[in-house]
C-alpha cells in the first residue's frame, strides 16, 4: 500500500554540468547527488539537457521515479537526504542564452528551461538543431532565436515545458538587465507573456526587491544556485511544501506549485537567499576603475564613471529603482516555529517568505581565520555535517550549543550572527562579488568572551 504523507521538497533547478564552460569536471550525476545530500537538497536540476553528450549520460544514469522526476539508477539508502530520508531527485533543466536584436537594441537573455520528459527534451533539441543552433559547443548553448521564438518552439512541442527567465537583473544577460534587457515581461515575450509564471531572482536581488514591480505581482519568485561546482549547490534554493498528504512528487506538481494554482497540492513554502549585496552586480560601478556607487550616489553623481568617463555598469539596485512601481518594501522578520532562523515576510502575507543565509564554509573560514578552500575548513565542514546533518539544517535549525561543542564558540556565534542578519557586507559591483564580514572589528571580537547564553538572551527571533 502506498503511504500518504506531507512532503517537503528543497529544490535547486538552475546549475551547470561539466559540459558548460568554466564548470568543474565534478559536475556529473554521482557527485552532484552526493553534494545535494550534503547541502540538504531533495530535487536538483539536471542542468544542460540541451547538450547531446550530457543528455546521453543522463539517460544512462537516471531512472524515472515519478512522472518527469528521476533519480540515480544505483540509488541506495546511503544516498538519501539525511533529514528526509528521500532519494535525491532530478528534473530535466537547462539554461539557454539567446542573443538577438529587437527594437533596435542588442538583447542577451538567459532562460532556464524545464522539460517534462527525455522525449520532449530530445524533440526540442532536434528543432533547435534544425534552426542552426550549435548545441555541442556549450552546455549552456548560445542561440540566435529570440525569447519569443524560443517560447514558440518549445510550447508548440509541449505546453508543460516551463521557461523561467534566469537571474532577471543581471545587467548583461537577463530579461530586466540594464544593458541588454527589457522593461516589461510583455516586451520580451510578446503574446507568450502569460506563459511566464515564475522568475529567478539571481544572487544580486532578493524577493523584497522583486515584490516592488507591478509586472511581477502575479509571478512566483524563485531562487536557485546557478552553481558551477558541487560546493556551490544550494547557495540559493526554493522550498516546496505539499498542502495535503500526498503519495509522490511529480513534474506536474512542480508546474502547479510554480503556477500558483489555487487548488494545487503543492506550493512554494519559502526561498533561501544570498544577501543580495553579496551578488556580483548589486551596486553600480566600474571594476577596472575601482568605482562603486550606491543607488543614492548614482542619483547624486550620475551614471558616468568619474575615472574613465564611460557609462558605469548599472547595478541591480539602481535598475530595480528604475522599474519599481512601489517604494522600498521592508519585509517583517518573524520567528520560524519549526526552527531558529528568522523569516522575512511581506507585510500583506501574499507572498512566500524567505530566509537569508551565508554559506557554512564562509562562516568557518572566518571563525578559523583561514582560506575558504583550505583543508582546515573542509575538515571542519565535514565534521559538522557528519554529526549534525545537512548544511541547510546546520544553518537554520541546529542548536547553537551543539555547533559550539563540535566546532567552538566562534563558529556557533558566527552561525547565530548569520541567522539574525547581524553581519556586514561590502556590496558587489560590475562583476565583483560582494564580501561578507561576519566579524567586523575589535569590539565584536571581544564580545566573544560573552557566553552563548548571554548572547542568546539578547537575540530576538
Ligand atoms: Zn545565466
Ligand atoms: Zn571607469
Amino acid at each position: 500500500m502506498i503511504q500518504l504523507k506531507y512532503m517537503k521538497i528543497v529544490a535547486d533547478l538552475h546549475l551547470h554540468s561539466k559540459y558548460s564552460r568554466a564548470v568543474s569536471q565534478k559536475m556529473e550525476p554521482k557527485t552532484m547527488t552526493q553534494w545535494a545530500r550534503k547541502k540538504g537538497i531533495d530535487l536538483l536540476g539536471t542542468a544542460d539537457w540541451t547538450h547531446p553528450l550530457w543528455l546521453k549520460e543522463l539517460e544512462a544514469s537516471l531512472e524515472e521515479e515519478a512522472q518527469g522526476i528521476f533519480k540515480l539508477k544505483e540509488e541506495n539508502n546511503n544516498q538519501k537526504n539525511k533529514e528526509s530520508s528521500q532519494p535525491v531527485r532530478f528534473v530535466l533543466s537547462t539554461e539557454i542564452a539567446s542573443i538577438y536584436s529587437q527594437g533596435g537594441k542588442s538583447r542577451r537573455i538567459h532562460n532556464v528551461v524545464l522539460s517534462p520528459s527525455f522525449a520532449v527534451a530530445s524533440k526540442i533539441n532536434a528543432e533547435l538543431k534544425k534552426r542552426g543552433c550549435n548545441l555541442l559547443a556549450d552546455g549552456r548553448p548560445i542561440i540566435g532565436l529570440s525569447s519569443m521564438q524560443l517560447g514558440e518552439l518549445v510550447w508548440s512541442i509541449d505546453s508543460k515545458v516551463m521557461i523561467i527567465p534566469a537571474h532577471i537583473w543581471t545587467p548583461w544577460f537577463a530579461m530586466f538587465g540594464s544593458k541588454s534587457g527589457f522593461d516589461t515581461i510583455e516586451e520580451c515575450w510578446g503574446k507568450y507573456h502569460k506563459n511566464i509564471f515564475a522568475v529567478e531572482t539571481g544572487l544580486s536581488s532578493d524577493p523584497a526587491m522583486n515584490w516592488r514591480l507591478k509586472d511581477l505581482e502575479d509571478k512566483s519568485i524563485v531562487s536557485f544556485s546557478d552553481a558551477h561546482s558541487p560546493a556551490k549547490l544550494g547557495r540559493e534554493l526554493t522550498v516546496l511544501q505539499s498542502r495535503k498528504e500526498v503519495k509522490e512528487f511529480t513534474y506536474k506538481d512542480l508546474l502547479n506549485a510554480l503556477q500558483r494554482h489555487k487548488d494545487s497540492d503543492w506550493q512554494i513554502a519559502y526561498t533561501v537567499e544570498f544577501h543580495p549585496e553579496e551578488g556580483k552586480y548589486h551596486y553600480t560601478g566600474h571594476r577596472s576603475c575601482q568605482v562603486r556607487h550606491s543607488p543614492e550616489q548614482t542619483v547624486n553623481q550620475g551614471t558616468i564613471c568619474p575615472v574613465c568617463g564611460k557609462p558605469l555598469t548599472l547595478g541591480v539596485m539602481h535598475r530595480v529603482e528604475e522599474l519599481a512601481s512601489k517604494k522600498e518594501i521592508k519585509p517583517i522578520k518573524k520567528a520560524n516555529p519549526a526552527g531558529v532562523v528568522g523569516f522575512y515576510n511581506p507585510e500583506d502575507q501574499t507572498r512566500p517568505p524567505y530566509i537569508m543565509l551565508v554559506p557554512l564554509a564562509e562562516i568557518l573560514s572566518e571563525s578559523l581565520n583561514t582560506g575558504i578552500s583550505s583543508i582546515k575548513v573542509e575538515n571542519e565542514y565535514n565534521k559538522l555535517l557528519e554529526k549534525l546533518g545537512s548544511e541547510l539544517k546546520i544553518l537554520t535549525q541546529s542548536k547553537l550549543e551543539e555547533i559550539e561543542a563540535l566546532s567552538g564558540t566562534k563558529t556557533a556565534l558566527g552561525v547565530e550572527k548569520v541567522r539574525t542578519g547581524k553581519i556586514v557586507i561590502e556590496p558587489g559591483f560590475d562583476g565583483v562579488f560582494g564580501i561578507v564580514k561576519i566579524w567586523q572589528d575589535e569590539k565584536q571580537e571581544s564580545s566573544l568572551s560573552q557566553t552563548l547564553d548571554e548572547k542568546k538572551q539578547m537575540t530576538i527571533f
